[in-house]
C-alpha cells in the first residue's frame, strides 16, 4: 500500500529571486513547515514528480510556456490528485498582460491568488489551508487503494469460489440424474419429488457458477485491442449454440453485413450468445424476430441486437446491467441475473458502452459500440 513519503507534506517554492524565495521558505520554517526551494520551472516539474503538498509561485517566475507544462504535467496525475498553488501575485496597477496570465494560471485548477504585498500571516494561513486540502486528498488515495485491494481480493475469492464450486455441483447433478435413472423403481413418489429437487437445484447452481466464472474472467481480459477479426463466426458460432431454442421456438433471424471488429472472437461470441439467448427467453406470444445491426459511428462500429419480446420498462434500462438484477423471479424466467453484466465487463474492457431501448410489450434493442 501506498506510504505519504516525506517529498509529500513538502512546500516547492518558485520566486525569481533567491531573495524572495528564502523570505517565504523562513516565513513557513518558524511553523514547522518543510519547504523546497525550485530554481526554474523544470526544476519544480522534477520536485512535483517526486511528490509535494502544494506548490507556491511568484507569478512572474513562470512564463505562458511554462504554465502549459505545468498544467499537461497535472492532466497525467490521477483523479484524487488536485496539488494546491498558491500565487503571489504582481506588484502594481493590473494590466491586460496581467490579467491574461492569471486566467492561465487559474486553468491549473486549485489555484489561491495572494496579492503582493502580502503578510507573513497571510501566507502562513493560506498553506495551512493548502496543505489541509492536500491531506484530504492522501486519505482519497488511501481509501481508494483499499478499496481497490479489497476489489481485488473480492474478484479473486469469486473466481476460486466459483472455478472450485464446479466439480462438487457437476458431481451432484450425474449422481442425481443416475439415482432417478437407475433406482426409479425403489424410490415412491415423494422420494423422487425431492430427487428432482435436487436434480434443479444443481442445474441452476451449475448455471450460476459457470456465469460467475464468465463474470469474473471478463476482468482479466487485456488492456491491448486486438486486430480486427471478422465477426461472421462469432455470430454464427453463437447462433450455433443457441440452435435448438431457434428452431424450437421458430425465431426468425436476420443480419446485414458483417464488419470486421476489434475483439476477440470468443468475447463477440459470448456477446451475441447472451443476447440472443435473452431475447428467445424474454420473447412475448408475437412471433420472435431477432435482427442484428452493424453500422459505423463515430470511428466505432455500433452494434444493436433487436427482438420483439416483452420489451423493459424504462425505469429499469440501467439496472438491468447490474450483477444479479433481474426484473423477474425464477418461477416466471429462469436466469442467474449475469448474463448482461458479463456483456457490459467484456464491452468496457474493449472501452465500448452498451445499453437498451425498450418498450414494454414492444420490443428491446440492445447497443453496444466497440472499437472499429
Ligand atoms: P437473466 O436473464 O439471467 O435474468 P440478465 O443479466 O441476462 O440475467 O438480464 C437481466 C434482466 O434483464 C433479466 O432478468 C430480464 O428481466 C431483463 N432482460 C434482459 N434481456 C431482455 C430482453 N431481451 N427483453 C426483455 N427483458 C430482458
Amino acid at each position: 500500500m501506498y506510504r505519504q513519503s516525506d517529498f509529500e507534506i513538502r512546500v516547492l517554492i518558485l520566486a525569481p529571486t533567491g531573495r524572495d524565495a528564502a523570505l517565504l521558505s523562513k516565513t513557513l520554517a518558524l511553523t514547522d513547515i518543510p519547504t523546497e526551494i525550485c530554481t526554474s520551472s523544470s526544476n519544480l516539474l522534477d520536485s512535483l514528480s517526486c511528490g509535494a503538498a502544494a506548490v507556491l509561485v511568484a507569478e512572474e517566475a513562470v512564463s505562458p510556456t511554462d504554465v502549459n507544462q505545468i498544467g499537461a504535467w497535472l492532466m497525467s496525475q490521477p483523479p484524487w490528485s488536485d496539488i494546491p498553488f498558491i500565487v503571489l501575485t504582481s506588484t502594481g496597477r493590473s494590466s491586460h498582460a496581467t490579467s491574461l496570465k492569471a486566467l492561465e494560471l487559474q486553468g491549473l485548477g486549485n489555484v489561491t491568488f495572494l496579492e503582493r504585498p502580502v503578510r507573513p500571516e497571510t501566507i502562513e494561513a493560506a498553506v495551512h489551508t493548502a496543505l489541509r486540502a492536500r491531506r484530504r486528498q492522501y486519505e482519497i488515495r488511501l481509501r481508494q487503494e483499499t478499496l481497490t485491494l479489497a476489489y481485488a481480493d473480492l474478484e479473486q475469492f469469486a473466481y476460486a469460489a466459483s472455478h472450485d464450486l464446479q466439480e462438487p455441483i457437476r458431481n451432484m447433478a450425474i449422481y442425481s440424474d443416475l439415482l432417478i435413472r437407475e433406482y426409479h423403481g425403489q424410490l415412491d413418489e415423494k422420494g423422487l419429488t425431492f430427487l428432482r429437487y435436487v436434480q434443479d437445484g444443481a442445474e441452476r447452481m451449475e448455471k450460476l457458477v459457470a456465469d460467475l466464472l464468465a463474470y469474473t474472467k471478463a476482468a482479466t481480459i487485456a488492456d491491448e485491442i486486438p486486430e480486427p477479426v471478422g465477426s461472421g463466426k462469432p455470430l454464427q458460432g453463437a447462433l450455433l449454440n443457441l440452435a435448438d431454442a431457434i428452431r424450437q421456438n421458430e425465431v426468425e433471424v436476420t443480419y446485414g453485413p458483417l464488419p470486421a471488429v476489434r475483439i476477440r472472437e470468443i468475447h463477440l461470441q459470448q456477446l451475441f450468445q447472451n443476447l440472443i439467448s435473452n431475447a428467445i427467453k424474454y420473447r412475448s406470444a408475437r412471433k420472435l424476430k431477432i435482427s442484428i445491426t452493424a453500422a459505423q459511428d463515430d470511428g466505432q462500429w455500433l452494434w444493436g441486437v433487436h427482438d420483439n419480446g416483452i420489451g423493459i420498462k424504462p425505469e429499469y434500462h440501467k439496472r438491468v446491467f447490474g450483477l444479479f438484477k433481474r426484473l423477474h423471479g425464477s418461477d416466471e424466467y429462469s436466469g442467474t441475473g449475469i448474463g448482461l453484466a458479463i456483456c457490459q465487463r467484456i464491452v468496457e474492457r474493449y472501452r465500448g458502452r452498451i445499453w437498451v431501448d425498450s418498450k414494454p410489450e414492444q420490443g428491446s434493442s440492445f447497443f453496444f459500440t466497440l472499437p472499429a
